[in-house]
C-alpha cells in the first residue's frame, strides 16, 4: 500500500514479507515506527516527514509479545504503552522503570521499543538496561535473518549496524533472576548540556552472598560504561559489602568513566560514582 503527497511518499506494508520486499525495492526509504524521534530531530519548526517513509505500524508480526520460561520477546513495533500495560511484574522492574522515565507523558503511546534501539548516533534510554538483560536483536531483510547482541548493534559513534534493506523485527531478553534492581536517569538525552546520565544495576543475592552483579551507565557519549572485571571481582562477596568493596567500586567506576572521556569531577562523573555507591549500599 502506498500514498504520495507533493513531497512525501508513504509506504505502508501490512505484513512482514511485504515489508521486506518494500525495503528491497526502496532501500533509500526511512523506516517510521512511532515517529517520536524522527519528528523531534528533523530540525524544522513544523512536523515534517522524510521524503520517503515505510511505516511499520500495520505490520502485525512486529506487534507481538511472546513469553517462554527462558525469555521474553517483543516485536520491534510494540509501543512502550503496551509494555507498561503488561505491568511491572511481567518483566524486570528496571526495564519498567526505564520505560516510565522516558520522555513526557503521552510519548509512550506512540514510541516503540524497536525505535528506541534503532536511533543512530546516540544510545537512547532503554539501551543500557536491555544490554544488561542480554538483549538479542533479530534483524531481517529480503535476503535473510541474523541475530546480534545489543552490545554489538552500535558502532563507536553510536550508529546502528543495520544494512540497507534491513529492519529490526524482534528483541529477545533473558529476564533472569534479579532480586535487586536499579534504574535512574538524569538530564535529557538530546541535550548534552543537561549532563544526561542513565544508570542501571542488576544483582542476585543468594543467602547474603552476591551471586550475580551487573551495572551499566550511558551518557551523551555513544558508549556503554560497564566494567566486567569489577563485576566479577564482587561476585561471591558477602553483603552488606565491606568498606574495601565500596572502595573497589568507586575506583572501578572512576576508571571506566575516565576511559570514556567523561572528565573526573564533572557532574556525570560524580553522579555515576554516587549512584554505584548507592546501589552497592542497597545490596543487603
Ligand atoms: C519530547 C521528547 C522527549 C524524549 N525523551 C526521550 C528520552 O528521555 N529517552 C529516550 O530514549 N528517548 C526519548 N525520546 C525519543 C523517542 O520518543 C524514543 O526514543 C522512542 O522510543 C523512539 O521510538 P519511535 O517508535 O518513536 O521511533 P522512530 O522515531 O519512529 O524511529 C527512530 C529511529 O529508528 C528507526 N527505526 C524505527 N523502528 C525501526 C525498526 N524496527 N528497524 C529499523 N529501524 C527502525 C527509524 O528509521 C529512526 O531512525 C523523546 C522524544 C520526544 C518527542
Amino acid at each position: 500500500m502506498s500514498a504520495t503527497s507533493d513531497r512525501v511518499q508513504i509506504l505502508a506494508p501490512t505484513n512482514l514479507s511485504e515489508l521486506l520486499q518494500t525495503l528491497k525495492m526502496h532501500p533509500d526509504a526511512e523506516l517510521y515506527a512511532g515517529g517520536t524521534h524522527i519528528l523531534t530531530t528533523r530540525g524544522t519548526a513544523y512536523l515534517r516527514l522524510p521524503e520517503k517513509v515505510v511505516t511499520l505500524h500495520k505490520v502485525e508480526e512486529l506487534n507481538r509479545v511472546t513469553r517462554t520460561e527462558k525469555y521474553i520477546e517483543f516485536g520491534a513495533g510494540v509501543t512502550l504503552r503496551r509494555i507498561v500495560e503488561l505491568g511491572p511484574k511481567a518483566f524486570p522492574e528496571a526495564l519498567y522503570s526505564a520505560i516510565r522515565s522516558l520522555g513526557p507523558p503521552g510519548i509512550e503511546n506512540l514510541a516503540t521499543i524497536g525505535g528506541n534501539v534503532c536511533v543512530s548516533g546516540r544510545l537512547m534510554t532503554l539501551v543500557p538496561i536491555l544490554y544488561l538483560l542480554e538483549c538479542r536483536l533479530e534483524l531481517r531483510s529480503a535476503s535473510g535473518t541474523r541475530w546480534v547482541r545489543i552490545g554489538q548493534f552500535h558502532d563507536a559513534e553510536g550508529n546502528t549496524r543495520l544494512q540497507p534493506g534491513e529492519v529490526l523485527t524482534r528483541l529477545r531478553i533473558s529476564p533472569g533472576n534479579w532480586n535487586r534492581q536499579a534504574f535512574k536517569s538524569f538530564g535529557t538525552i538530546y541535550l548534552p548540556e543537561t549532563n544526561p546520565l542513565v544508570f542501571c544495576g542488576l544483582a542476585h543475592l543468594d543467602n547474603s552472598v552476591l551471586a550475580d552483579f551487573r551495572f551499566a551507565i550511558t551518557t551523551h557519549r555513544p558508549r556503554i560504561v560497564r566494567d566486567r572485571a569489577l563485576e566479577a571481582e564482587l561476585v561471591g562477596r558477602k553483603v552488606p559489602l565491606a568498606k574495601r568493596d565500596h572502595e573497589v567500586i568507586e575506583a572501578g567506576i572512576a576508571g571506566v568513566m575516565q576511559e570514556q572521556q567523561i572528565p573526573r569531577g564533572s557532574i556525570q562523573h560524580r553522579r555515576a560514582i554516587r549512584l554505584s555507591e548507592w546501589f552497592a549500599q542497597e545490596l543487603r
